[in-house]
């Protein structure tokens, strides 16, 4: 019978790489609490009106990307396409957005219909946070600034570089459409196909377009920044003096747009060169129109979110993965004969018990002596216990190491050979093994 596969484009993520994921997700996590913010869990489905009336009917996710369907109550349903959306939809729903601020994160998969390639894929994992009752720019640039701490952490920061927009309200924005259009349409013979179409739907998109013809229309197109109201500009400026202050460096790029039509004032994405054509690993913005749009009182919000395959991929590119993330043993324990299984449990419940961070395997499948030493080699501990039918008699057990321990710094002599050492005494052993 054929085999199932995978659908396309939705990734296994394997053992081997679980622990880079554990890592990325950790130090984030480590730096999200740093700066008080709280975790929100959210559905996967919402029903498809959310991401229409949030995303816009005109954005390349619900024209085309999204996965929605019918589900047994005729509802039409969507695997979310983003987390804001859902997030705004969650915290109006159970009243976080009554009279108080949130500094909100939350990381899992989303879903759009893309074409897969390398850093894009159908279901893709994003870490998001969401900040609700703040105009900023204070909270603006702490968002930012924690960021560039993500960076630091990761040991990401000189291989990223920050782009920052305004893009006013909806007033201004509506103003710089007319200009933009007007002069586009002088121009139509230079634009790309899709750029023609969006001229009608959603010109400002126009801007993103990695045409080179059209880029070259674009470099004497009207300024954004010169349509800017006096409001938008004021807290543009604040936000850029506190990334001064705090040392984050930016680059203002009056043409970045960003995808979605909720955003307004402050946009940035964090875009890296070593990932080729997929170079934004995180993007955000505020969104103060947003929880009115989706039926609250109006709240302003401020968000972004970062792809965490995107930052993997980075991450193993650059080799900036600590050598201890992996899956290896610290200890293992093999047992061959009658009565050593009981033994080998034991004993690794007492090393669990006493070690709470090591990593302690038992064999477990029988096999002679030699296969079990063999796994014990592939576990990458440096260490195996060995009990067998003698060591239960003699109430001891050896203690072997796997690699060569003669370069080890900080272990004893003694601790460079094989012993075998009473069971009484095993933790001490041990500890001096792993010095
Ligand atoms: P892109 O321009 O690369 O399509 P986007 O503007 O659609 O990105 P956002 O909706 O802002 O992306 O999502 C935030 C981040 O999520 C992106 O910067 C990227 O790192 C990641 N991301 C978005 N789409 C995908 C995808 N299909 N596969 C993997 N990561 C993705
Ligand atoms: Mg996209």
């Amino acid at each position: 019978m054929a085999k199932i596969q995978a659908i396309r484009g939705m990734n296994d993520i394997l053992p081997e790489q679980t622990p880079k994921w554990q890592y990325l997700e950790d130090t984030v996590r480590r730096v999200l609490q740093s700066y008080g913010y709280s975790e929100i869990r959210m559905p996967i489905v919402e029903q498809t009106e959310l991401f229409k009336r949030s995303i816009g009917e005109v954005t390349d996710i619900v024209e085309k990307e999204m996965y929605t369907f019918e589900d047994r109550n005729g509802d039409s349903l969507t695997l979310r396409p983003e987390g804001t959306a859902c997030c705004v939809r969650a915290a109006e729903q159970n009243g976080l957005l009554f009279n108080q601020t949130q500094k909100l994160w939350y990381c899992g998969p989303m879903f759009r219909h893309e074409r897969p390639q390398k850093g894009r894929y159908r279901q893709f994992n994003q870490i998001g946070v969401e900040c609700f009752g703040m105009q900023g720019p204070d909270i603006d640039a702490e968002m930012i600034i924690m960021t560039a701490r993500f960076w630091t952490a990761l040991g990401l920061l000189d291989n990223v570089t920050l782009q920052i927009n305004s893009l006013g309200t909806s007033e201004a924005r509506a103003e710089y459409k007319t200009a933009l259009v007007t002069y586009l349409s002088g121009n139509l013979d230079a634009l790309d196909d899709d750029s023609k179409k969006r001229l009608e739907t959603n010109p400002l998109r126009i801007l993103d377009s990695k045409n080179e013809g059209t880029q070259r229309v674009l470099d004497n197109a009207p300024d954004f920044s010169d349509y800017l109201d006096a409001e938008s500009k004021e807290h543009f400026e604040k936000l850029l003096g506190l990334l001064d202050a705090s040392g984050v460096g930016y680059e203002v790029n009056s043409r970045l747009v960003r995808g979605l039509d909720y955003y307004s004032k402050t946009v940035f994405e964090w875009v890296t060169s070593d990932l080729g054509a997929q170079g934004t690993v995180c993007a955000g913005g505020r969104y103060d129109g947003l929880v009115e749009q989706l039926g609250g009182k109006p709240t302003p919000g401020v968000g972004f979110a970062m792809g965490v395959e995107r930052l993997i991929l980075m991450l193993e590119s650059l080799a900036k993965i600590p050598a201890e993330v992996n899956n290896s043993a610290d200890i293992f324990i093999v047992a061959v004969g009658e009565g050593t299984q009981i033994e080998a449990f034991q004993l690794a419940e007492i090393l669990r018990n006493e070690f709470l961070s090591l990593r302690v395997v038992t064999h477990c499948g029988g096999g002679s002596f030699k296969s079990q030493m063999k796994k014990a080699d592939k576990s990458g501990a440096p260490v195996a216990l060995i009990i067998g039918e003698n060591e239960i008699k003699n109430k001891t057990v050896i203690v072997k190491p796997l690699r060569d321990l003669s370069q080890v710094e900080g272990l004893s002599d003694v601790n460079r050979h094989q012993v075998e050492t009473p069971i009484r005494d095993v933790l001490d052993t041990i500890e001096g093994y792993l010095a």
